[in-house]
């Protein structure tokens, strides 16, 4: 495929991708990644453009999907290897029941995601270091991570979003994140428009966490009276002063202390 045929989304998505891989050094020669595919949208959106970006890179690299068969009821086993098989993907399936392992620890009340995510992550790490993978690829995107930075302002009293490349505290894993740069509403219309096969994310029974619900109506309340409100919270967090903060830790670093210059210089990334 060239790139004349490539629609307008899936250039722009293509370009968000790479200046990603650029801005944090994503990819490297060399890289195997494994790519962590649910079925949701965001995953298979990763997944695809990630080909097309490593397609345009100067230097060889490989990847291979991976899903986690999680044992939720009624988890459609053949989607994803059908479409991986008829796409050419290199591809694992990992079967590992942590549903039964989430449905006896949480109670009734209380969302799933958080042990059920940490217990993937495991997952996630053990695949990746028998498989000998340099790189791991999650598809949170630009809305997860205000929302993130919102949440842990607002409700963990910490200021801090998600990293778009981490090195786990063992050395031993990269994280990534390639769609950092990519909207919501664009990975939902690429979707759409790529017609991927959806694995609905409610099969676990779990409701969204409530706080995150909550950020994200009062985004969509700010969004509607300003639609840059989302784009300016993006991009606050690349255009950080460490003067401005009270974390003792952070100020004493900063060369450029300066209380009278103005807080809010904003450098607005395209979105
Ligand atoms: S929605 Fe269900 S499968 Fe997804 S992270 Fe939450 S508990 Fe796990």
């Amino acid at each position: 495929m060239t790139d004349r045929d490539l629609s307008p989304l899936f250039k722009r998505l293509v370009r968000r991708v790479s200046r990603a891989s650029i801005d944090f050094e994503l990819l490297e020669p060399g890289d195997r990644v494994l790519v962590a595919v649910s079925g949701g949208k965001d995953s298979h959106a990763m997944l695809r453009l990630l080909r097309e970006v490593s397609r345009r890179v100067p230097f060889e690299l490989s990847l291979v999907a991976l899903n986690v068969d999680q044992g939720q009821p009624g988890f459609p086993k053949r989607t994803l290897p059908d479409y991986f098989e008829a796409n050419g993907y290199d591809y694992r399936i990992i079967e590992e029941d942590t549903y039964s392992i989430v449905k006896e620890k949480v109670p009734e009340n209380k969302t799933y995601c958080s042990l059920c995510s940490r217990l993937r992550r495991g997952i996630l790490y053990t695949a990746a270091a028998e498989m000998g993978a340099t790189k791991i690829a999650l598809g949170h995107h630009r809305d997860d991570t205000i929302e993130t930075l919102l949440l842990n302002a607002l409700y963990a009293g910490r200021l801090g979003a998600m990293p778009a490349k981490l090195v786990t505290d063992d050395g031993r894993h990269t994280v990534i994140r390639p769609l950092i740069y990519c909207s919501e509403a664009e990975l939902t219309a690429f979707a759409q428009e790529q017609d991927f096969p959806i694995i609905p994310c409610d099969l676990c029974g779990s409701q969204e966490n409530l706080q995150r619900q909550q950020i994200k109506s009062l985004l969509d309340r700010l969004t509607a009276e300003n639609p840059k409100v989302r784009g300016n919270l993006f991009a606050s967090l690349s255009n950080v002063r460490p003067s401005h903060l009270l974390d003792p830790s952070i100020r004493k670093e900063d060369p450029d202390v300066n209380d009278e210059e103005p807080v809010v210089r904003l450098r607005v990334l395209g979105h």
